[in-house]
């Protein structure tokens, strides 16, 4: 906060980057008898180091009008489970308490967007809507649909809060490998990579407050599965994933660069979870982690690497690629090269529950497996290893692609992003990766096997951690 308020006492004394913003609805211009502001939260779920929230506080102020923030919950998510969902309301719940600190009342909405937020608007003489940012196909069609119902006369924006490089400034094309996006990111680190403003106790209250929240009965109420159960390691919230960034930069950074390929080490951030839900911006933790690049500079750039260029890679692939998460989504050379290998022999053929159940003939695979199940997060590197021995022991490229979207989706508790579609496209469909050596089943897609595994790390001892004996399984 410290930071922030050195920075810019409000987001009002600051040159904000209008390219982080574009405009959804026709209107841009805020009507005279308007009563408030909305940000719509979606998909950056923190109060601090938000773009979208930002811009519409600076909507607020410069209007001198109250500011609402509305979420809006829906009982059901694509295979979203209990796991899931009790991680994002309690992120939501420390939302909501910053929100009251600040004056700003938050509005938890039941329902679709384009059933509640048009209502909202209109009741409370909204006159400007500002919401967040994702490539992925729902979320898409919920900004369409809202725009489609929200009165003419509100302008209606949308800000890329996720990204560092608003998606649709690094590349106005699907790109076609991390060498390709690299450059153009890097270019542009500049002029976005900045310290965020702070968002300050807003000035002018809203005459209705908002109804109370009972989080309990909201938990209690979801329609989701239950069986895959929310994890103890990982805290929801800002604050406490603030607290793994921290815990990376004292304890893991140092390795990052030379362990992060071993399941056996801790040198990971494990951030993902934070980072899906936006509890954590990324922003944020390249702002930190940078200022170890002379002490660590092969983990600090591993680390921009991956969390700025591979993950930016991702967005930009959902966005610009409506088949994201489908084999037509490939390139033509992978699409060739697995029509080719389909009838090939498979040495092994699983079925989803074998596959969900841990019980191949691979310990290793199996150890993954149930890391993800129990624990909500596979390692980073098994993941690839995982994914491409689904396409090695299932009828097909598309059920290999299915199996894993739906296992990933289940369990990860950073799954449902666009990191995911693209790690199984990767795995199974070489998206963003080039041609290899030709052989069975796999045809010119990389092939990773256990005795590379071997020769990596300590197979035994990660095999022993997940022994479905000792999960009581
Ligand atoms: C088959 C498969 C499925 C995957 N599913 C997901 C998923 O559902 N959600 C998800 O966030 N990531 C996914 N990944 C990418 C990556 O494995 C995870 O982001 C990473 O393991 C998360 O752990 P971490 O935060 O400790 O990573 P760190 O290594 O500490 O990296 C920091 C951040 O960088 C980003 N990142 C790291 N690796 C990648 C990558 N390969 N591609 C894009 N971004 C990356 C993530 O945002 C991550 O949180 C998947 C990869 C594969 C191969």
């Amino acid at each position: 906060m410290q930071a922030r308020l050195r920075f810019a006492p409000s987001v009002q004394d600051f040159k904000y980057n209008k390219k982080r913003v574009r405009l959804v609805s026709q209107d841009s211009y805020l009507k005279d008898a308007a009563k408030g502001v909305v940000y719509w939260m979606s998909r950056d779920q923190r109060v601090q180091d938000n773009w979208a929230f930002l811009y519409a506080q600076r909507l607020a102020l410069k209007q001198q009008l109250p500011l609402h923030v509305c979420f809006c919950l829906v009982p059901k998510f694509l295979e979203a489970t209990i796991r899931h969902f009790g991680f994002m309301l309690k992120g939501l719940q420390e939302v909501a308490e910053e929100c009251q600190e600040l004056d700003i009342p938050f509005h938890l909405l039941i329902g679709f967007a384009k059933d509640v937020l048009p209502a909202f608007v209109v009741g409370r003489g909204i006159g400007g809507v500002v919401t967040d940012f994702s490539p992925l196909r729902v979320p898409m069609q919920w900004v369409e649909d809202v725009k489609e119902r929200l009165p003419g006369d509100v302008p209606f924006v949308q800000v890329d809060a996720h990204n560092i490089v608003p998606c649709w400034v690094a590349s106005d094309k699907q790109e076609y490998a991390a060498s390709t996006i690299r450059r153009k990111i890097h270019d542009r680190l500049s002029e976005f990579l900045t310290e965020f403003p702070p968002v300050i106790k807003h000035p002018y209250p809203s005459a209705a407050p908002a109804e109370p929240i009972d989080w309990n009965a909201c938990h209690a109420s979801l329609q989701v599965d239950c069986s895959v159960k929310e994890v103890t390691w990982a805290t929801p919230g800002t604050a406490a994933g603030l607290a793994v960034l921290e815990s990376f930069i004292g304890e893991r950074l140092k390795s990052f660069g030379t362990d992060r390929n071993n399941p056996n080490r801790a040198a990971l951030s494990n951030l993902s979870p934070w980072f899906h839900f936006g509890q954590v911006s990324v922003q944020r933790a390249i702002l930190e982690v940078q200022k170890y690049r002379s002490k660590y500079k092969e983990s600090v750039d591993g680390f921009i690497e991956e969390a700025v260029v591979r993950r930016e890679l991702a967005d930009n692939f959902c966005y610009y690629n409506r088949n994201y998460d489908k084999v037509e989504g490939a390139y033509n050379w992978a699409k060739t090269t697995l029509k080719l290998h389909a009838q090939d022999k498979r040495s092994h053929l699983y079925e989803l529950k074998q596959l969900e159940e841990g019980k191949t003939h691979d310990p290793l695979w199996n150890a993954a497996q149930l890391q993800m199940v129990h624990e909500g997060k596979m390692h980073g590197f098994l993941r690839m290893y995982w994914a491409k021995k689904i396409l090695e022991w299932t009828r097909s490229s598309e059920e290999a692609l299915k199996f894993a979207i739906y296992l990933n989706d289940r369990y990860e508790l950073d799954g449902r992003d666009p990191n995911g579609y693209v790690g199984c496209m990767w795995s199974i469909c070489g998206i963003h990766d080039h041609g290899w050596t030709e052989r069975a089943v796999f045809g010119k897609i990389r092939y990773m096997n256990y005795a590379g595994c071997k020769r990596k790390f300590n197979v035994g001892q990660f095999e022993r951690r997940y022994d479905p004996h000792q999960l009581g399984q």
